[in-house]
């Protein structure tokens, strides 16, 4: 199938609220310094749509920042092989299949992810920074809930980190189709179960450590029911907010009598672990 990138030169900084806007038609996206690239299929495309975006982004002040290239199945293919290269997350080396390990990285956990149409090849600070937080988390044999799957990377690497079990739920189709054939190629498909759906379509029960990565709205739509499936003293990792979001969020957690026990940032992009159980006070 044929797909519609959009290439957008904005500064890094406003990529999150476009992608929000974007997020119902678009079905994965590369984000550069200044560039942000779209990929929408065909029939969710028009020149309405591309209209409505010119408009919005002009009334920002970028006018003329869009153009639109209609890719055929191989440019597509060759556009996301070029924009890939292996990048460290903490004990995580992401790599697609089609690079080779480098010999620096040998002690790392590699994950083959291959992101087809998905968001989440860790090319973004907010894949790394929950990637992170996951690793310091998590304890062997914990259940762990992945809300916005998107490749399915950050189940993948909670298996591949202990988890006994990780369940990925996705809005997007196409995100769950690539996020189980990830599974499957990182040999952690007995592991990894992925759903369609938001919260309500993982399996009943609850989850000692809940992650989303995810935009700042869908977190804060989210919360209530992310915090209903963790575990009374579950880790909730949220990644997907600017530093600049952080109070807000901070307030929406202590709302529901959640402390956070762990903040990270990186490239202007903070994440946090919080937990409904004592803050982790220093040993004596
Ligand atoms: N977890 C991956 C991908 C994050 S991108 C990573 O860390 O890199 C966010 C993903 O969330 C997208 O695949 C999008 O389809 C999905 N998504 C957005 N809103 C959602 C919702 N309300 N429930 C479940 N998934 C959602």
């Amino acid at each position: 199938m044929d797909t519609i990138e959009l290439t957008i030169r904005i500064p890094a900084l406003e990529h999150d609220r476009i992608i929000g806007w974007l997020e119902g038609w678009a079905t994965g996206f590369v984000q550069e310094d200044a560039t942000l690239r779209a990929y929408i299929p065909p029939d969710r495309w028009s020149p309405t749509r591309r209209k409505q975006l010119q408009k919005r982004l002009a009334a920002d002040g970028y006018p003329n920042a869009v153009t639109v290239q209609r890719l055929s199945d191989r440019n597509w293919n060759e556009a996301w092989e070029q924009s890939i290269t292996p990048v460290r997350a903490g004990p995580f080396l992401l790599c697609p299949t089609s690079a080779a390990v480098p010999p620096d990285e040998a002690d790392a956990t590699v994950l083959r992810v291959d992101p087809a149409m998905s968001f989440g090849t860790g090319h973004h600070a907010t894949t790394r920074l929950a990637l992170r937080l996951l690793a310091n988390r998590l304890s062997p044999g914990d259940r762990v809930l992945d809300v916005g799957t998107g490749t399915g990377v950050l189940a993948i690497a909670a298996c591949r980190h202990g988890a006994t079990t990780a369940v990925g739920v996705d809005t997007d189709s196409n995100a769950v189709r690539n996020a189980r054939q990830n599974a499957a190629q990182n040999e952690v498909a007995d592991c990894v179960t992925v759903r369609h759906g938001s919260v309500a379509a993982a399996p009943e029960g609850s989850f000692d450590v809940v992650v989303a990565n995810v935009t700042r709205d869908t977190l804060l739509d989210l919360l209530p029911a992310l915090h209903d499936r963790l575990t009374t003293d579950g880790s909730l990792i949220l990644s997907g907010l600017l530093t600049g979001q952080r109070s807000h969020m901070e307030g929406a957690l202590r709302d529901r009598a959640l402390t956070i026990v762990e903040e990270i940032d990186e490239e202007g992009w903070w994440a946090c672990a919080a937990t409904s159980g004592p803050a982790n006070f220093p040993p004596d």
